[in-house]
């Protein structure tokens, strides 16, 4: 079975999930994070629940405790995607609002006891000081595009790296030379790619660069992916 480990069922204007890929639907606002319980419920689907950095720059946090209850009445897999987003702002206000939801959201998921989705851009060191300042080991880097020896030192951490069909010349030095055992692949859809079936092309980029059969690749990345976000209740 291919997990496609992260994709917004709920941003698609007409849902057609393939019927060989299993997805995990991911949250990144309150609205989205609505969605997604309903859909996952209704599909029998795994979803994450956060609030994104991108969603404090849009909306502000003056509601975030009640956001923040909403997650905990829920039955997520995972806390996210959250983390810190440089991309969309350099206002110093905004990027203080996005450390101290990234720590909230962070403290979420202890309590919680789960695993943590990270969206970064242009942040990544940012993020990763953090995680290894509060000993989170237990954190997935959701379309990493961040380099190499970066990769190395978070995944030495523990951590995960997640790959997108996306190709570009750091993820190719990363699918290279990080150990299969790290890695999980993810379609980011319908942002980073239109539909949930090209997660292939992600399992397509690795196989290719690590020279396995297909085959090889979703079994792989496929049972990291079930482990991390402990998938085994929903294959029954
Ligand atoms: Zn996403």
């Amino acid at each position: 079975m291919i997990i496609d480990s992260h994709c917004h069922l709920d941003s698609f204007e007409i849902l057609n999930i393939p019927k060989d890929i299993f997805p995990i639907t991911s949250g990144y606002s309150h609205d989205s994070n609505v969605k997604n319980v309903e859909i996952g419920k209704k599909l029998k689907v795994p979803y994450t629940l956060g609030i994104a950095p991108q969603t404090s720059i849009r909306e502000g946090l003056d509601v975030l405790d009640r956001w923040i209850d909403f997650i905990k009445s829920q039955s997520p897999v995972a806390i996210g995607e959250i983390g810190l987003d440089f991309h969309w702002t350099n206002e110093e206000t905004k990027i203080k609002e996005e450390y101290f939801l990234f720590d909230k959201m962070i403290t979420l998921a202890e309590e919680m006891n789960l695993p943590i989705v990270i969206h970064s851009r242009k942040a990544e060191k940012e993020v990763f000081e953090i995680l290894k300042q509060k000993n989170i080991r237990n954190f997935v880097m959701h379309c990493y595009s961040g380099d190499y020896s970066l990769a190395e030192e978070i995944t030495s951490f523990g951590g995960l790296i997640s790959i997108p069909p996306i190709h570009s010349k750091n993820r190719k030095e990363v699918i290279e030379k990080i150990p299969l055992k790290y890695l999980i692949v993810e379609s980011d859809a319908p942002y980073i790619v239109k539909n949930i079936a090209e997660v292939k092309k992600a399992i397509d980029y690795i196989s290719d660069v690590k020279k396995l059969s297909f085959d090889e690749v979703v079994e792989k990345t496929s049972e990291n992916t079930i482990n991390f976000f402990k998938l085994e209740g929903f294959y029954v």
